[in-house]
This record gives structure tokens, sequence and C-alpha cells, in this order.
């Protein structure tokens, strides 16, 4: 029940300090730049737009753009997601009430069953899917024409995707991770958007420490807030902001426990790699595709893991990260 509260919180939370138009999304600026052009083109042919794909790892923007393309084309979003469409019925009754341009938002689209998958083809396509009236021998099926609609679709995971669906979509998006700088910028409008008073080195600390993820910098902002508020002024200052992501146990590079359990897995039982990225997910039981897609990409971009042709290899800044001391044959 609890769990259920804080769900809905977090949720509330969220929306809140969701950016509601293109220019309020920060960073990412090739893709922000691209959906500006490819909305004004939409809107200027007075089309649908496009269906668009975005990936990335969680927390990073991609409900949040899905909501931006929206609100900029002036239409309305449907959202449902990969697993909760279980029939080619569910996504019919949802297909057929969009109006003309709208948006069907379908978040963890490599969820979808297959045969849902199949049915999308047809009206990502053409606009038309077929339905099935009546069961036996008189069965017959119709086909029903929808209104051109923008299929949104998200995904942690693309490499799951299959390439029949995967060339449906015009729009390709690849969300990355975000450098300090936009993390620290990204916090302080959340906090003036909370009328929280910020300091600029206390923001640019919990950037830091966000695993270069703006749902991470939010919440750690709100856990700050707090510590503030109770032990501190009430404004957030640096001072506080240590103390109260020290307590919280951060990680002063914002790995997470996972990204840990990499490298200290890839030292301690493969002496610093070269190791196979199968092995690897073995040893900390984790998907190997989750580990490519979501936790690599940011362990390789802030420099503790490198990948060579041999396998994945714990960099020193990776030892030095876990105080641990460097084997004799790694120099820096
Ligand atoms: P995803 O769908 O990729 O998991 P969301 O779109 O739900 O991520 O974003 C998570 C949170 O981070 C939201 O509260 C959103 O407001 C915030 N956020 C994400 N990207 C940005 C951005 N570029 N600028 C400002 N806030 C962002």
């Amino acid at each position: 029940m609890n769990d259920i509260r804080n769900i809905e919180k977090d949720r509330e939370f969220e929306e809140q300090i969701r950016p509601q138009e293109l220019g309020a999304f920060s960073g990412q600026e090739k893709i922000v730049e691209n959906l500006s052009v490819f909305i004004k083109a939409a809107i200027m042919r007075d089309e649908a737009l496009d269906h668009v794909l975005l990936h990335g790892p969680p927390g990073l923007g991609k409900t949040t753009l899905a909501n931006i393309i929206t609100n900029e084309l002036g239409v309305t979003m449907k959202v449902t997601s990969g697993p909760v469409l279980d029939k080619p019925g569910d996504l019919a009754g949802l297909l057929t009430n969009l109006g003309e341009g709208d948006v069907l938002f379908i978040d963890e689209i490599h969820r979808l069953s297959p045969i849902v998958e199949e049915y999308l083809y047809s009206a990502m396509e053409d606009y038309k899917i077929d339905i099935m009236l009546d069961k036996g021998p008189s069965a017959r099926s119709v086909q029903i024409k929808l209104n051109p609609f923008t299929l949104i679709g998200a995904t942690t995971r693309s490499g799951l995707l299959t390439s029949p669906l995967r060339a449906r979509f015009g729009i390709n998006c690849h969300l990355q991770y975000y450098d300090v700088p936009t993390l620290t910028g990204i916090i302080r409008r959340s906090a003036s958007v909370l009328g929280i008073p910020i300091e600029d080195p206390a923001a640019g600390e919990i950037a830091r420490r966000s695993r270069g993820t703006p749902r991470i910098a939010n919440g750690l902002l709100r856990r700050v807030r707090d510590f503030a508020m109770v032990q501190g002024s009430g404004r957030i200052e640096l001072g506080i902001t240590r103390r109260a992501l020290d307590a919280l146990d951060i990680d002063t590079r914002g790995l997470d426990q996972m990204d840990n359990r990499i490298l200290s897995t890839i030292i301690h039982k493969f002496n610093g790699g070269p190791v196979g990225l199968g092995t690897v997910a073995t040893a900390v039981s984790e998907d190997a595709g989750t580990i490519e897609e979501v936790y690599e990409p940011f362990l390789i971009k802030e420099g503790f893991l490198k990948r060579t042709p041999r396998g994945r290899e714990a960099t020193p800044l990776a030892y030095e990260h876990l105080g641990i001391a460097l084997p004799g044959g790694i120099h820096r």
C-alpha cells in the first residue's frame, strides 16, 4: 500500500516538473533540433507526424519528449505500454479512438507480443486495421480505416525490437546521458518550479551524483530538500547537500549498485578484464542486453570501463573509484 502511495507521489512530482514545450527541454540538442523541424513541417503540410521511436536508458526524457511532441502538434495523446496490450483487440480499441493527427504513445514497446506487433504494422503503414467480426463459421474480417496518427514508441532496449517494427518508424531518436552542466540547469529549473531556494554549487553537486539522468537528479533534489528543511535553513547549499547525499549513500560519481557491482566483478573475479559481456552478465546475474544498453554506456562515457575487441576492461579510474590498488601491469 505504502509502495503504491509512493509511486503515486513520485508520478505527481514528475508531472509537476515535466517540461511542456521543446524550448524547456534541456540537452539532447540534435534530437530537439530535428524534432522541431519535423513537427513544423508536419503542421505546415497539415499531416500526421511520422512515427517516432525514442530509445535510451530509463529516466532520460522519453515520456517527456512524447508529451512535448503532442503539445507542439496541438493534438491529444493516448498512453499505453507494451506489456499491457495483450490482444490485438486492445490495440484496435485504442487505434479506432484516435482523432486526426493524434499521438499513440506505447511505452516499453519492445515488450509487445508478436501478434499485437504484427497487427500494428498495417496500422502504422496504411492507417488500416482488420477486425474480426463474429466467431466460428460466420467469422469474417472487415477492414477499418483509421485517422492518420503518430505512433511514438519508447524503449530502453532497442536491441530487442524486431527489424520490421523498427523499419516502420520514420524518426529515430537515441537519447544520451546528460552532462553535468545540463543536469545542473535541469535541477535549477525543477527547484524554481517547486519554489525551492538552491545555490549553484549545490545544484552542481547533485548533478555530479545523478548518473547523467534527470529522473535521478530530480529525485535527489527532493531528498536533499528534506534534509535542508529539517537539518538546515531550508535553503539548499553545498554543505547540507553533501551531508544529505552521503547520508543517503549516494555514490560520489553517481554510480548505482549495479554499476559498482559490474566494475568490482570485473576487477575481482576477472583481474580487471578483458572479459566477455556474457561472462560478466552471468557473474552479476543480469541480462547481457540490459548491461550493454542500460549500464555500460554510462560506465564507458564516464571512463570507468573500456570496450576492447577481447572484451570489457576496467580502467584505472574504476580501481581508484572503488579504492582498489592497481595491479602492477596497469598504468595511468
Ligand atoms: P523516461 O520516459 O525516459 O524514463 P521521463 O521522460 O519520464 O523519462 O523523465 C523523467 C523525469 O526527468 C521527468 O520528471 C522529467 O521532467 C525529467 N526530465 C527528463 N528529461 C528532461 C530534460 N531534458 N529537461 C528537463 N527535465 C527532464
